[in-house]
């Protein structure tokens, strides 16, 4: 029976149009995948065994040696730098002195630091920073070569094109694969919300990163709390000594048997899906909408490709007429009816995504910013 608990409490949905943002819920599960999580719920199972079925199904549709089911991409972030600080002492990390963490040292470009990068300094292991995140002097090979200790537990990447979280500076991932290789250190690869590409789940592993972490929550659509690990089965050895049912840091990163059977589930249904298909989708709704907004005097749409995310998905731009007015937009977007959730490109134009959004929103979006670009002109030609 529906409660409407949303209606209840007076809490408004909203039509997400910035794409996978966490902050309104990232994406949307399918049907498919609430019936499984459903299912999962009104039985018990042996976790464990549950995990080793679903992790070794993961690890084959997703063309690994291994994976693992998180609740999420930054709880998957902190369980691999545990691992690999565990490995690197052949112990479990609940067994280690506070010192030998301290002692142990973890990589991360400066380029590359941004505030999920807490998941990796909560392990109060040392982090070790190299190069800077400018164009001037960008780092280079030795750089990371004169950064490996004997204390080097792992080095952390972060995986998308500079612009967003990362600035530009740092060694591009095949040089960074290649330094590790050399020295025999793991790579653990922060690709949380790098899909699209459906490609990304096998091509980042089979490229030589150990682990590589994306979020459940994001384009997978599988639940909200839940992360995806894949990579090598050696490193993935010591993460099923680390994270959950394990007592130990893994105990604060608990996972239910609905989370684990709906990620299966959505990532089923991610590597099956005609992503050919999904993408001439989003450019015919974006071809059709710089068309109706030709000739509208207040507002126009553009096409922007890559998207800020720097997925290879197209986006659409609403620029209004008048500077300055994004702030606004955003304000009227959200206060009316029904409500819509979208993101500032610069001070005069906001982003619209297709990615998380139906036909029929589409609609409602493009009618909404129509509205929206008339009153702002007529309030910019009033001031
Ligand atoms: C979203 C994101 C995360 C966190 O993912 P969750 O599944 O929400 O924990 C980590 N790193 C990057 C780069 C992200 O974009």
């Amino acid at each position: 029976m529906s409660r409407e608990y949303y209606r209840e409490l007076g809490v408004r949905t909203v039509i997400n149009a910035a794409g996978t943002y966490t902050m309104v819920g990232g994406s949307r599960m399918s049907e498919e995948t609430l019936a499984a999580m459903a299912e999962a719920a009104r039985s018990h199972v042996v976790l464990k065994e549950l995990q080793s079925k679903v992790h070794e199904r993961l690890a084959s549709i997703t063309r690994n040696e291994a994976a693992f089911v998180t609740n999420g991409a930054a709880a998957a972030l902190h369980i691999a730098g545990a691992s690999c600080i565990a490995r690197r002492y052949g112990r479990p990390f609940a067994s280690l002195s506070p010192e030998q963490i301290a002692r142990s040292e973890i990589i991360i470009h400066r380029a590359h630091r941004n505030p999920y990068d807490w998941a990796v300094r909560l392990l109060n292991a040392r982090i070790v920073e190299i190069g800077f995140p400018n164009t001037i002097l960008p780092t280079v090979e030795d750089d990371l070569e004169y950064a490996v200790t004997e204390n080097t537990a792992a080095i952390f990447y972060f995986f998308m094109p500079p612009g967003g979280w990362v600035a530009k500076g740092a060694l591009s991932l095949e040089a960074t694969l290649r330094v590790a290789a050399r020295r025999g250190i793991p790579v653990v690869v922060d690709a949380a919300a790098q899909l699209p590409p459906t490609e990304n789940l096998w091509r980042i592993t089979g490229e030589g990163a150990d682990i590589c972490v994306f979020s459940g929550g994001k384009d997978l659509r599988g639940p909200q709390a839940s992360g995806l690990m894949v990579g090598k089965k050696e490193i993935f050895e010591w993460i099923a000594r680390t994270a959950f049912p394990t007592y130990g840091v893994g105990r604060m990163f608990k996972v239910g048997r609905e989370e684990i059977v709906g990620l299966l589930s959505a990532v089923e249904q991610y590597v099956a899906m005609d992503s050919e298909a999904r993408l001439r989708w989003a450019e015919e709704r974006i071809a059709g909408a710089v068309r109706e907004f030709e000739g509208n005097g207040n507002v126009s749409v553009q096409r922007v490709y890559p998207n800020e995310a720097g997925q290879p998905f197209p986006q659409m731009l609403f620029r209004f007429v008048v500077p300055g007015c994004a702030e606004e937009a955003l304000r009227l977007l959200r206060e009316g009816d029904p409500s819509i959730f979208t993101m500032a490109a610069d001070g005069q134009s906001v982003f619209v995504n297709p990615m998380t959004l139906r036909d029929d929103e589409i609609g409602v979006v493009l009618s909404r910013m129509r509205e929206i670009g008339r009153v702002l002109a007529e309030k910019g030609v009033r001031e």
